[in-house]
């Protein structure tokens, strides 16, 4: 018998299965892909780390979350600063010095700020998500670098949308091209699945085998259950389908050494059909002589089967808690991860979470 069955080896599986390890429990964790890893897999091409789920960044102003990552890998200094590419015109994100500078041949943080206070202040009223970002940033970052990239993302019209997706954007006076605001970044040297390895090293991994399909056998097998995966799925989508987005992730290989020179540009502009494309070799500044890049497409779901971004609207958060209650009355059930809580973490507050039940649960 099990202590634990831990489903999914993903972020939050491996780091409860370690934690949990280290106390003296006994714990099967079991996986669906025939990977281990979850979202944050990668795999070597030609000495470059391919992110197989889209680019995975590593940044946090945690000091626990820091310190614990850096036990299972080194990480190199890599600063994200994504390009933006509007109909051959390029700009820097997030929205900085250098990009009112390139957009209105301006050079003081004075004379931004003038005109994108006049331009916010052209709107009155908020009634969808085009009246709230012309509101925060004004319309010339707006038709340019948010309009296109958004109606992408989310298959609908900005005019279509409601304003609460966009609560904030990011808008600095200075010629900072740092993405992210926190304390530490970085890429693990060698790729994230290493950091995975270690965490499940000693504990048996059973690859390919689908909980949901072997629920009443497999449950038998311990005590508790953890699991990672999605909500509606567990109780076989009884009450309805919860609805995310996806991606698609077209990799190819280029013959060239430098295709972009960076490792994330945005196409912001609606008539190219994918929003991102992202050179691998730069996250770890790799020498290789090809280069690997991965366009990717913002897709329904059900194309992909991969539920990447959960819609979290009103009916989905209805149907979310019915799950949720179904899911108290079964006592060796623990919920944990991005899927069966059906929200979006980055991976450091997924570690934290992780470490969080582990304290509550593992005495
Ligand atoms: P997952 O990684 O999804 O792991 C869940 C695992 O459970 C999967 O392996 C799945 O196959 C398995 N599973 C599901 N159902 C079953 C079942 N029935 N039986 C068996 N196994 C099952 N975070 C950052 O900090 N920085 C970034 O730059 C960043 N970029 C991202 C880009 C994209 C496109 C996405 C989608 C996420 C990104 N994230 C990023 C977030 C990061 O991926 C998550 O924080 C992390 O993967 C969460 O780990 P998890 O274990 O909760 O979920």
């Amino acid at each position: 018998m099990y202590d634990y069955l831990i489903v999914g080896s993903g972020l939050f599986g491996s780091v409860f299965a370690h934690e949990a390890k280290k106390k003296g429990y006994k714990c099967l964790v079991v996986e669906k892909r025939n990977h281990i890893g979850g979202n944050i897999y990668t795999y070597e091409k030609d000495g470059i780390n391919i992110h197989k789920y889209g680019a995975h960044i590593f940044h946090t102003s945690s000091q626990e979350a820091w310190d614990y990552i850096n036990q299972f890998a080194s990480f190199n200094n890599f600063i994200n600063s994504p390009i933006a590419n509007y109909k051959e015109e390029i700009y820097n994100l997030p929205f900085n010095m250098n990009t009112f500078s390139r957009m209105w041949n301006i050079k003081t943080p004075k004379e931004a700020q003038e005109i994108i206070s006049k331009q916010r202040s052209e709107i009155k009223e908020i009634n969808n998500l085009e009246d709230q970002a012309i509101s925060l940033v004004g319309h010339d970052i707006y038709e340019k670098l948010i309009k296109g990239y958004t109606e992408k993302q989310w298959g609908r019209s900005c005019s279509e949308l409601p304003p609460e997706i966009i609560k904030r954007l990011p808008v600095r006076y200075t010629y900072d091209n740092n993405y992210f605001n926190d304390r530490y970044q970085g890429i693990p040297i060698g790729g994230y699945t290493q950091i995975i390895e270690k965490l499940l090293d000693g504990i048996e991994v059973r690859l390919n085998t689908d909980f949901c399909k072997a629920k009443e056998e497999l449950s038998k097998l311990a005590k508790k259950i953890l699991y990672t995966g999605a909500l509606d799925a567990y109780f076989d989508y009884s009450l309805g389908y919860l609805q995310y987005r996806s991606e698609r992730f077209e990799l190819e290989r280029v013959e060239e050494e430098n295709y972009q020179g960076v490792a994330v540009v945005n196409y912001t502009e609606r008539e190219i059909p994918y929003t991102r494309i992202i050179e691998h070799k730069h996250f770890e500044k790799s020498s290789s002589p090809v280069t690997y890049i991965s366009k990717e497409y913002p897709v329904d779901y059900k194309e992909t089967g991969e539920p990447y971004y959960p819609i979290n609207d009103k009916a989905n958060m209805e149907l979310y808690n019915k799950y949720k209650e179904l899911a108290k009355t079964d006592e060796k059930l623990i919920l944990g991860g991005r899927l069966a809580l059906y929200s979006y973490f980055d991976m450091d507050k997924t570690i934290l979470a992780s470490l969080e039940l582990s304290k509550n649960s593992l005495k």
